[in-house]
């Protein structure tokens, strides 16, 4: 079943491109830790190009192409990527499974969600065309208010390794129906299906420039493209902008209104960790660059003793053990009434003994291998470190014994855990879920607030009252109800505290790559 895995460049201009030091990265399947083939390693100097091919597709024409063409025309390419993507969906669903090590199915169903976000996304472009300019009300009649919302410019678009396509599509297609040109840069640690898109991307005609794709290391590709200076000398713009009388100012909106951003803004989108998204942060704020951060979890699901066990059972695995731990808004941090625990425990453990853990490719998996041997070894020592301090290893907490090769875990439940320990307080981010009772809701919830990340938090219980209450209480930018981990193209996505700030998706998803402008005339 495994298929070659095509050996591409960077993706620059609409051209696949050499990077100009010539390095690559090899990509080594976690399934079976063989070297399957490498990527381009992009460095500052291939950032410089793509930067500037990314500028040009914005005002190309003098300004005549995409930050200045209309919703609809976007759209047309963004439904042309998605019938695209769908085509290929099971040679994709392949490439992806090898390369990250998600099972088949679940990559089949990452790959139709990307096809659904860019339909998606088409549509809020189409829609776009007549919310473009909103009027707003004032109190003097001599003066008339709107807002124009326009591209912010070209935005650099960081990405992480565990959905690896979907992760890209979640800030690719709303930059581009939002009329932004961009640069991509996926995780050195999964990034053929990305390098795909970039195919799919010529093969529908995108304008050159407008997706640029850049894989390679964090610190040499990630690094340059944040602190890449705002290189807005070549804006024709300018000048007028800053007029100062009513009359030329109100003639300057009009201009602005005709033409392309002036400033190439630089906007950064990341997902990753949240050590990562600080220093981001840290090099953005020099630049006053806009930031959105989607980082990292420890996320609770509350169970009360009113659930339907089994029910409440799958919900649990699946919200810890989907896409084999390895999501940022995995429920891996159980809070269980003490009167069922016992009884709720034992069927997850009799899950976890009979799941099927396999290669990813192999038909009926269920939890294939962690993305690399680093990823592995940080996952078996968070286990060992929890077994140090005193937790209990209820069931899993090694490498399956019928799987000699590959980064496998087992799925992994550990009790008797305390709230100062490193396995309730830090991201796994593997299949290992950590257990703690309550005996009273105030408990639970002071239980699932009890760290400093807030992006998901479910609740599972028959009443929908108390229900009503932890959604308020829950310090989370996702709450989930009697289910965990559902996500939709149309819902905002995001959290608070260390998990970061800014929505993707939904239309929170498109603002993110639009500049609000205030434009008010004198009549
Ligand atoms: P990571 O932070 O190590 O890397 C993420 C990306 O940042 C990669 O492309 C990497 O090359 C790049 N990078 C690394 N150092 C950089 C630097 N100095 N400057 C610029 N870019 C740099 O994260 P990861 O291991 O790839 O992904 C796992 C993390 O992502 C987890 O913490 C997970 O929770 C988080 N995540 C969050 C969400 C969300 O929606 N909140 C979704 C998926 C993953």
């Amino acid at each position: 079943m495994a298929i070659p895995i095509p050996s591409r460049q960077l993706f620059i201009d609409g051209e696949w491109r050499e990077p100009v030091h010539k390095n690559r990265i090899p990509i080594i399947n976690p399934a079976t830790e063989e070297t399957i083939g490498d990527i381009p390693a992009a460095t500052a100097e291939d950032v410089e190009i793509a930067v500037e091919a990314a500028r040009k597709a914005l005002v190309r024409n003098g300004g005549k192409d995409w930050a200045n063409a209309t919703g609809a025309h976007r759209a047309k390419y963004l439904r042309a990527i998605a019938a695209k993507i769908t085509e290929k969906k099971s040679y994709l669903a392949k490439l992806e499974a090898i390369d990250c090590g998600k099972p088949l199915e679940e990559a089949a169903w990452d790959i139709d969600d990307v096809a659904g976000c860019f339909e998606y996304f088409a549509d809020l472009a189409e829609a776009f065309d007549s919310k473009r300019k909103t009027p707003v009300s004032v109190p003097m009649d001599t003066f008339k208010c709107y807002v124009l919302k326009e591209p912010l410019g070209v935005v650099g678009l960081i990405t992480p390794w565990n959905y690896p396509m979907l992760m890209a599509t979640w800030k690719v297609a709303p930059a581009l129906a939002a009329g932004c040109t961009a640069i991509l840069k996926p995780s050195e640690l999964a990034s053929i299906t990305c390098l795909e898109l970039a195919e799919v991307c010529r093969d529908v005609g995108l304008p050159s420039g407008v997706l640029n794709i850049l894989t390679g290391f964090g610190p040499e590709a990630g690094a340059p493209l944040v602190s890449h200076p705002d290189v807005d000398k070549v804006s024709c713009d300018l000048p007028f902008c800053f007029s100062v009388s009513c009359f030329s100012f109100e003639l300057d909106v009009l201009h602005c209104n005709d033409h392309p951003p002036s400033m190439v803004n630089q906007q950064i989108a990341f997902t990753g960790s949240s050590a990562t998204g600080s220093k981001i942060m840290t090099a953005a704020a020099s630049l006053v660059k806009p930031v959105t951060l989607e980082l990292g979890g420890k996320s609770p699901i509350v169970v009360f003793e009113d659930v339907d066990l089994d029910k409440a059972a799958e919900w649990a695995l699946f919200g810890c053990f989907w896409t084999n731990g390895q999501i940022c808004s995995a429920t891996s941090r159980l809070i269980v009434h003490e009167s069922i625990a016992e009884a709720f425990l034992e069927k997850l453990v009799k899950w976890c003994k009979n799941i099927k853990i396999s290669d990813p490719l192999e038909e009926g998996c269920r939890l294939g291998p962690i993305v690399s041997s680093g990823q592995y070894e940080k996952v078996l020592k968070f286990i060992s470190t929890a077994k140090d301090e005193g937790a209990t290893i209820l069931c899993g907490g090694a490498q399956p014994q019928h799987l000699k090769k590959g980064f496998y875990v087992e799925p992994t439940i550990i009790t008797d855990v305390k709230t100062s320990m490193q396995i309730w307080r830090e991201e796994v981010f593997g299949p290992v879920l950590c257990v703690k009772t309550f005996t009273s809701e105030e408990e639970a919830i002071e239980l699932a607030n009890d760290t400093h990340y807030g992006l998901g938090a479910a609740v599972l219980s028959q009443d929908h009252e108390r229900c009503e209450r932890l959604t308020k209480a829950f310090q989370a930018g996702i709450v989930w109800v009697n289910c965990s981990q559902p996500c939709f193209s149309q819902a905002p996505w995001g959290g608070k505290k260390r998990s970061g700030f800014g929505r993707e998706l939904g239309e929170w998803g498109l603002d993110n790559y639009l500049n609000v402008k205030q434009v008010t005339k004198y009549e």
